[in-house]
């Protein structure tokens, strides 16, 4: 059995046309990211964080799976292999090609979190501030995303894949946002073999052991095809 731990990022979603960010100084269509993904952005103006994230919302409802994510599904069911699909994305994308595990390290756009009483539910398509928990009944609802400054969602769950893959592969991810852009330390030190699938060298390319330089709807299915042919 091959333990595979797959984390992708906004690169894997680009070439079904969702933007990533962009830029060093981290843009994500339009924002900076300080004004729209962080709980100080919300305090501070929670209409405008609601827009940008409900606008999120319905694109990517309107976008379609793409090759890179069909073949991910595929490996998740190939004999011989135990995946863990790990992804950064809030977009559902994973699960539209028909991944049937995927672990929302940073939360989903389809979830809808109470800050009054942390209660979660299936995200309308509009959250605003008179959106009522359907729990408590307070007018507190925001998306379900961890905002940085948060803290990540199942990292005990991740810890212990990394810890036991064979291969740790990272698609379409930048390597500046902690702790992802540290799981390929941990995981080659635990032994894996790392592979980053990049358009580009990423900030913390020199960790991997290869580098499949390209777009990810070419670069993965040609190594899925590797991995279980
Ligand atoms: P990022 O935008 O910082 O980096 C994207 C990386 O993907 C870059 O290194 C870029 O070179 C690479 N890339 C772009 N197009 C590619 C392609 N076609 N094939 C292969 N690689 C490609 O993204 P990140 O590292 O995921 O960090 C951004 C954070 O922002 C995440 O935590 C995520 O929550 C959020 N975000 C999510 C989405 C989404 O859900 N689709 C989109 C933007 C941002
Ligand atoms: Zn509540």
């Amino acid at each position: 059995m091959q333990r595979i731990v797959v984390l992708t990022g906004a690169g894997v979603s680009a070439e079904s046309g969702l933007s990533t960010f962009r830029g060093g100084g981290g843009l994500w269509d339009n924002h900076r990211v300080e004004d729209v993904a962080t709980p100080e952005a919300f305090a501070r103006d929670p209409d405008l964080v609601q827009r940008f994230y409900n606008e999120r919302r319905a694109k990517a409802r309107e976008v379609q799976p793409n090759a890179a994510h069909t073949a991910l599904a595929q490996l998740a069911r190939a004999d011989g292999v135990h995946l863990t699909l790990v992804t950064q994305n809030v977009d559902g994308l994973h699960e539209a090609a028909g991944s049937p595990r995927v672990i929302h390290m940073h939360g989903a756009l389809d979830g809808a979190l109470c800050a009054a009483c942390d209660h979660r539910w299936p995200a309308p398509l509009v959250i605003d501030g008179s959106t009522p928990c359907p729990a408590c009944g307070a007018k507190a609802a925001r998306p379900d995303i961890v905002w940085f400054g948060e803290v990540p969602y199942h990292m005990d769950e991740i810890a212990e894949a990394l810890g036991q893959a064979d291969i740790f592969a990272a698609i379409g991810t930048s390597g500046r946002v902690y702790p992802a852009a540290g799981f390929v330390d941990y995981a080659s030190a635990q032994g894996a073999t790392c592979i980053e699938f990049n358009l580009d060298a990423s900030e913390v390319a020199q960790s991997f052991d290869d580098h499949r330089i390209g777009p990810a709807t070419q670069t993965v299915p040609a190594w899925i095809a590797e991995v279980t042919g």
